[in-house]
């Protein structure tokens, strides 16, 4: 794994197609300039690491686009030292772009292989503040629960009430909901009881699926 100029100078172009986009928050954009993206794909992949395009991690999942990396982790507003979950860790991409804002991060992946993948690389980088879970995220972490920030990166059918439960009073959950296309949207928690939303469109991320799928 090698960090160059060459994707030094890639990454400052894909920033500012980025920010041509909307993107504004400049510490998100600090944070994907930062960030190698070409070590989290596949070789076969390396070479489109910058465009800012979804592209296959294996068994059927995508890296995000960087476009909707960014908007997301916008949307969660976060700050230095949040306790923030991410549903569906992938490539790990996403979990260390929110490690470097400051967040302490726990992930859930349900593949296993894409979770044994992505712990190796995470070891590898020497990420510090992420931890990673194998289960299905639908469950949320109720063992290290509440958070201030919740993130799915999948698309889920109905908004998950579970996943609300599990903020603290004034988190933020952003979460991609519907079928074909999602529309994205930014929950923040006011009471026990009482949620305000924005929404946002449109989105396509792959499926929130049920259950853990271990390798044979
Ligand atoms: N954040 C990832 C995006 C990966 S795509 C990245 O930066 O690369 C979405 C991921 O969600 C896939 O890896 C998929 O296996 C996972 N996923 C889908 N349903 C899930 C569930 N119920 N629990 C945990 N992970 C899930």
């Amino acid at each position: 794994m090698k960090d160059s100029y060459y994707h030094k100078g890639l990454r400052k172009k894909l920033v500012a197609t980025i920010r041509a986009k909307g993107i504004e928050e400049e510490k998100v954009l600090q944070a994907i300039e930062s960030i190698p993206r070409h070590f989290f794909l596949d070789n076969a992949f390396a070479e489109l690491a910058y465009e800012d395009r979804a592209l296959p991690i294996g068994k059927g999942q995508t890296i995000s686009q960087p476009y909707t990396v960014a908007f997301q982790t916008e949307l969660l507003g976060i700050q230095k030292g949040d306790k923030v979950l991410e549903i569906g860790t992938g490539s790990g991409y996403q979990a260390c772009v929110l490690a470097a804002l400051g967040a302490k991060v726990y992930t859930v992946e349900r593949q296993e292989s894409l979770y044994l993948k992505t712990q190796r690389l995470l070891e590898k980088m020497d990420v510090p503040h992420i931890r990673m879970y194998l289960d299905d995220g639908h469950l949320g972490l109720t063992q290290k629960a509440p958070f201030d920030k919740i993130l799915v990166t999948a698309a889920a059918e109905k908004m998950p009430e579970t996943l609300k439960e599990q903020l603290t009073i004034g988190g933020v959950l952003v979460v991609p909901v519907g079928m074909d296309t999602q529309q994205m949207y930014r929950l923040v928690r006011l009471s026990e009881s009482d949620f305000y939303a924005q929404v946002y469109g449109d989105f396509q991320f792959v499926r929130f699926e049920r259950g853990v799928k271990r390798e044979k």
